[in-house]
């Protein structure tokens, strides 16, 4: 993988969406990566944009031929991350930003063990169910099922590299570009370019 592989994860209505889509416009150079996924379209969610929308039945093909870099089940729904689409945006010169579930990050690290990753964590259980409610689109059941998962993962977030609290959107979709941008400043990651500059062997 030649670009940089930042994921982004936090508890549904924790703000991923919004801050990868603001990252994106406020960040050169970066792609993000269009899941698979079983689920249904939400509201203004078009396919080949939010998601790529397929039936059970292609989303398993597409597992027995290999074809996800990860995949989970995350709330009844199968959810995955292809490998053609990364190599297509890593072809094009972009770092990729990930939207996954927790699971997701965790293989994700273990492919690609120099990936970034990110957790946003809501200022409290209260504001998160809020922020569910109002998005307006999810039904109850739906809503609960996803406010049980969500202490969990906030309690296993640990082993992230970086964590953001989304209270204030402007500070976090701030905090989100920093890290973006101070990775891509590492050493490591700027020496192979400098030594070329330079003619250092
Ligand atoms: P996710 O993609 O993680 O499920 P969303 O990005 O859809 O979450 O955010 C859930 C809802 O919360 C959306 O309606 C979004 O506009 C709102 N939201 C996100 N971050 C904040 C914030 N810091 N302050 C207020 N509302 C927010
Ligand atoms: P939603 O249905 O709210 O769009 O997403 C539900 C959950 O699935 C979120 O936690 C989101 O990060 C996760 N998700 C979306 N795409 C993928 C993916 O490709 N792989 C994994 N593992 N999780 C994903």
């Amino acid at each position: 993988m030649s670009g940089l592989l930042f994921v982004i994860s936090a508890p549904s209505g924790g703000g991923k969406s919004t801050i990868a889509s603001a990252v994106r416009q406020r960040v050169e150079g970066l792609g993000y990566s269009i899941s698979h996924t079983t689920r249904k379209p939400r509201g203004h969610e078009s396919d080949g944009v939010d998601y790529h929308f397929v039936d059970e039945k292609t989303f398993t093909k597409m597992i027995d031929q290999g074809a996800f870099v990860e995949w989970a089940k995350v709330y009844d729904n199968l959810y995955g991350t292809s490998a053609s689409g990364l190599k297509d945006l890593t072809a094009s010169g972009l770092d990729i930003v990930l939207d996954v579930d927790i699971q997701g990050g965790r293989n994700i690290k273990d492919h690609f063990p120099n990936s970034v990753l990110i957790f946003l964590i809501p200022p409290s259980l209260e504001v998160l169910e809020l922020r569910l409610r109002e998005r307006g689109t999810d039904d109850e059941t739906v809503i609960r099922a996803r406010m049980e998962t969500a202490a969990d993962d906030i309690r296993n977030c640990g082993w992230y590299d970086y964590i953001i609290i989304n209270d204030r959107l402007e500070k976090a979709i701030r905090e989100a570009q920093s890290i973006i941008i101070s990775e891509r400043c590492r050493t490591e990651r700027q020496l192979p370019g400098v030594k070329g500059l330079f003619d250092i062997p």
